[in-house]
Order: structure tokens, then C-alpha cells, then sequence
């Protein structure tokens, strides 16, 4: 096809050309990746229920009983009863009246703001806001506009300057390529005064902060009067796949009726609600499993700040070590390939130009031995490089 290939050639030359690895194992701390074992350090797989077994067998269980497919979108014949009490426990878990499945987290955020938003209102975004919600804003007929990342001075001074009209702020709470919280106190404070609604993309703080896995609102104390739309993610630190948004009874209502990626797809299979079921539950109960986290999160930081590289500041799973350029971000990830590790390089359009990393991220399963092999790699990374 016309200028395709030009195209391609031109991205490879920039060190920004994509390519997938073939995984034939489960999704675990060791893998089998492209035919060969690797210890990886890039899954979402934070609390490390991907493949729990508990949750495999719920989700055998269920395809008995439900099959596979669903069949039909929920407004049709595809919700079920599964569906429907998985429903019943996030709201539950979220300590809101209702919760609303998505197939996927970039649907419900881009469902959102269609379902909320018209031509004379107004969204405001984080800079460093997930493609999904950056995209949620592109699809949206609402004006965007997007403010300094983690900067309340940045949005007020936007917000303020906006009249008439509903207004919608959106965030990440836990920011899925620098691993930063969002200063959601002074967001909420700001949307109060200026009468706006704040939402807030969990998808890497659920399960993952907060006693019982309550995510980034647990963890400062915020509920539905600060933070009225919750959207959070089931195939990261939940394991499983799809996800959903919690909030009031007319929220839930709302995005039922005019919510188009809600209504227009088909319902993520019965099985997987119910493996969901079991991985939430085992998520809020384990808090072995979060406590495991901040252990090796914390020897990591230790050890990488001694070796001087480009650690960010972060205290989730989400560990970035900034390279810059894009090439040097390749460079590390394959001498730590070489090695047996995995951990994948992150260049723009991902990251903003100038700031491409390494993306290294632990799960509650990485053992203690796990961690010394990083940590050894890491070492010959820094004589070799820095
Ligand atoms: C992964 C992610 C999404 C998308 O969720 P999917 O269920 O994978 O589509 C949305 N927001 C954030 C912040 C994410 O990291």
C-alpha cells in the first residue's frame, strides 16, 4: 500500500518501531517468551492473580456452566447473573450504590465521557492522562483541555476560566508509566468550588493501594462526595479482564442508557465475571500480597539509588528508570534480555519525546531470589552505561 512502508522504515530508523513477543505460558513471574525462559518485570499483573488457581478454576467452572461466548451486548440477552453480582461487589468494594461493567477500561472511559458530555462542556485532562482518556476527550464533543500533569494550579487556572456548561475533570490516580499518584485532594477541593465532577481512572491503584486493595481514593481517604466516578480496571491488579465504573444510581442509570461503548458491544464472557468474582475477593482478603509489594518496592529503591541510575519518584509497583532517548531505553532493555530478564523499553507516542524508560513493575509473586537477578543486571547496567 501507498507510502506504508516508507512510513515503517521511517519509525524503525527512529528507534520507535513496535513489535510483539509470542508468550507460550501463563502469565507469571517466569515466562516462556519468544521460545525462551524469562524472568519479567513488565506484567500488570501487581498482586499476581493472573493465573491463581483458585481463579482458573472459577473460570472452568463457570464456562460449564455459561459456556463461553455471552452472546449478545447487556441490554440484550447477554447479561447475566454473574455479571450482574460481580456488579453487586464492586459497588461494594468501592463503597458506592451501583457499578457498571465495561468489556474493557478504554471503552468505559471513552463511554464516560460520551455518555456525560456535550458540545458546550467542557473536559479537563492530565497531560500524562492514559491514551484512553486522552482519547475519551478526541471522540468527545465537549471542549478539552488539558492541564500540567499533577499541577492543581495548572487545572484551577483552566477550570476558572470556563463559564457555563458542565464541567469534567479526569485523571489517572495511580499514572501507569511514571507510577505517581494524583494529588486527588486538591482536585476534589477544586471541583467542589468550581462545581465540576472529578473522575478518577484507577486502573493501577485498585488492589493494589489502601488496607483492603480500595486503590488511590482508599489511600487518601477520598469517597463518592469527592470523587463521584470511579472507573477502574479488572485486568491489571484484579488479573482477570474488563472493567467497570462505580458511582451513584443516576451515574450507573446514566451511562446504561447513553453510554455507546457500553451498549453497542458485546458482555465480556460469564466465565471471566465469575473468575473476577474469586480474584476480587482474594485481592481485598490477601494483604499479604500488598505488604509482599512494598517490601520489594522498597529494597529496590534502596539498591537502585545506591547504583546512581535515573530511578523516578514512585511508590507503586510501577519502578520507571528514565533513560531519555529512545535508543538508550532499547539499549537497556536488551542488554537486560540478554541476560534473561524482561522488562520492556517505553518511548513515545507512549511517553512524551525526551522521556523514553524502562517500565519495570513487581508482582506480589516475585521472590526475594527474583529480585537479586534485577538488581544484578541492573548493576552491569550501570558500570556499562552510566
Ligand atoms: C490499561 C489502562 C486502561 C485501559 O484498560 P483496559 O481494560 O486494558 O482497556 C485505562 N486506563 C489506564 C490508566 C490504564 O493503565
Amino acid at each position: 500500500m501507498n507510502g506504508l512502508a516508507e512510513q515503517l522504515r521511517r519509525q524503525r530508523e527512529a528507534g520507535l518501531y513496535r513489535r510483539r513477543r509470542v508468550v507460550s505460558s501463563p502469565q507469571q513471574t517466569e515466562m516462556v517468551v519468544d521460545g525462551r525462559p524469562m524472568l519479567t518485570f513488565c506484567s500488570n499483573d501487581y498482586l499476581g492473580l493472573a493465573s491463581h488457581p483458585e481463579v482458573i478454576a472459577a473460570l472452568q467452572q463457570a464456562a460449564d456452566v455459561y459456556g463461553v461466548g455471552s452472546g449478545a451486548a447487556h441490554l440484550i440477552n447477554g447479561h447475566s447473573a454473574v455479571h450482574h453480582a460481580l456488579e453487586e461487589e464492586l459497588a461494594e468494594f468501592t463503597k458506592r450504590p451501583r457499578a457498571l461493567l465495561y468489556s474493557t477500561g478504554y471503552m468505559a472511559n471513552i463511554g464516560v465521557a460520551s455518555a456525560l458530555l456535550g458540545r458546550h462542556d467542557w473536559l479537563f485532562e492530565d497531560r500524562l492522562n492514559h491514551a484512553s482518556l486522552v482519547d475519551a476527550g478526541a471522540l468527545s464533543p465537549a471542549t478539552v483541555k488539558r492541564f500540567q500533569h499533577n499541577d492543581p494550579e495548572s487545572l484551577r487556572r483552566q477550570i476558572e476560566s470556563c463559564t457555563s456548561g458542565r464541567k469534567l475533570i479526569a485523571t489517572d490516580g495511580v499514572f501507569s508509566m511514571d507510577g505517581d499518584l494524583a494529588p486527588l485532594e486538591e482536585y476534589q477541593a477544586i471541583a467542589r468550588k468550581q462545581d465540576a465532577w472529578l473522575m478518577v481512572d484507577d486502573a493501577h491503584g485498585l488492589g493494589v493501594l489502601g488496607d483492603t486493595g480500595g486503590g488511590s481514593l482508599a489511600h487518601f481517604g477520598l469517597g463518592i462526595d469527592q470523587v463521584p466516578i470511579l472507573m477502574g480496571t479488572l485486568g491489571k491488579g484484579f488479573g482477570t479482564f474488563g472493567a467497570f465504573v462505580a458511582g451513584s444510581e443516576e451515574l450507573i442509570e446514566t451511562l446504561i442508557q447513553k453510554s455507546r461503548s457500553y451498549v453497542y458491544t458485546t458482555a465480556i464472557p460469564s466465565a471471566v465475571a465469575e473468575a473476577t468474582r474469586v480474584s476480587l475477593r482474594i485481592a481485598q482478603q490477601e494483604s499479604w500480597r500488598r505488604q509482599r509489594l512494598a517490601q520489594l518496592i522498597g529494597r529496590f529503591r534502596q539498591a537502585v539509588e545506591v547504583m546512581g541510575l535515573p530511578l523516578m519518584p514512585s511508590n507503586t509497583p510501577i519502578q520507571p528508570l528514565l533513560t531519555g532517548s529512545a535508543e538508550q531505553a532499547l539499549q537497556w532493555s536488551r542488554h537486560l534480555e540478554e541476560k534473561g530478564i524482561l522488562v520492556t523499553a517505553i518511548r513515545p507516542p507512549t511517553v512524551p519525546e525526551g522521556q523514553a524508560r524502562l517500565r519495570i513493575t513487581f508482582s506480589a509473586n516475585h521472590t526475594e531470589r527474583q529480585l537479586d537477578r534485577l538488581l544484578d543486571a541492573l548493576q552491569s547496567l550501570s558500570l556499562e552505561h552510566v
